[in-house]
This record gives structure tokens, C-alpha cells and sequence, in this order.
């Protein structure tokens, strides 16, 4: 793919090879191709971190990934270091999280 990146360096119609248009549209589609394929193989992203409100049966919880940590705003994950909020996150993106951040051992009250 990178003759399509030197043709489009160029300026004007290429002549033989159609318009730069042409070129640009055909990246583009390829582009598209490539997308519908990396969306079926979706082990390719994993997150760093992100940010999300969750809203619950008792109330809507701040719950936010940040390397491997979870953090969640609600009571049960304060006192225990897991809930079903992040349990949640953990079975809906499980593709697109390592393993540390997939498996959160709860920790055993002292
Ligand atoms: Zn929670």
C-alpha cells in the first residue's frame, strides 16, 4: 500500500493510473475493508483506560479502568475491592482487556 501514499504525494492527474481522486477514493475503500476487518478480530484493541457511568438498580456509579485497576464509586466495591458494576465491565470487554484487569480478585474482608 505505500505506492498509493507516493502517488497521492503527487500533484495533478496521474494519467494512466486515473485521477487522484481515484487514487484517494480506492485508499479510502481499502481503509473501509481493513476497518470491517479489525472489527471482527476485536482481541486487536485493548484498553487502557476508560471512564463510564453505570447506571445500577440503586443509583448510577462512576466505575473507571486505569492500567489494571478498577475503580468503583459504589459502597460494595469500597469495602470489598470488587463489585457487580465491574463485573460487568470485565464480561462485556473481556476481549479488550489483559488479564490482570479481567480477572479482579475480590479481597477477603479482614
Ligand atoms: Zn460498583
Amino acid at each position: 500500500m505505500l505506492w498509493l501514499g507516493s502517488k497521492l504525494g503527487t500533484s495533478g492527474p496521474t494519467g494512466k493510473n486515473g485521477s487522484v481522486e481515484d487514487l484517494m477514493y480506492s485508499s479510502l475503500i481499502s481503509k473501509i475493508e481493513k476497518a470491517k476487518r479489525y472489527a471482527e478480530e476485536p482481541e486487536r484493541i485493548s484498553f487502557r483506560s476508560f471512564e463510564v457511568a453505570f447506571r445500577g438498580d440503586n443509583g448510577t456509579h462512576a466505575v473507571s479502568l486505569k492500567g489494571d485497576d478498577w475503580t468503583c464509586a459504589c459502597e460494595h466495591f469500597h469495602t470489598s475491592g470488587l463489585c457487580a458494576h465491574v463485573m460487568t465491565l470485565q464480561r462485556m470487554f473481556a476481549a479488550h482487556l489483559t488479564d490482570n484487569a479481567r480477572y479482579t480478585q475480590e479481597h477477603v474482608p479482614a
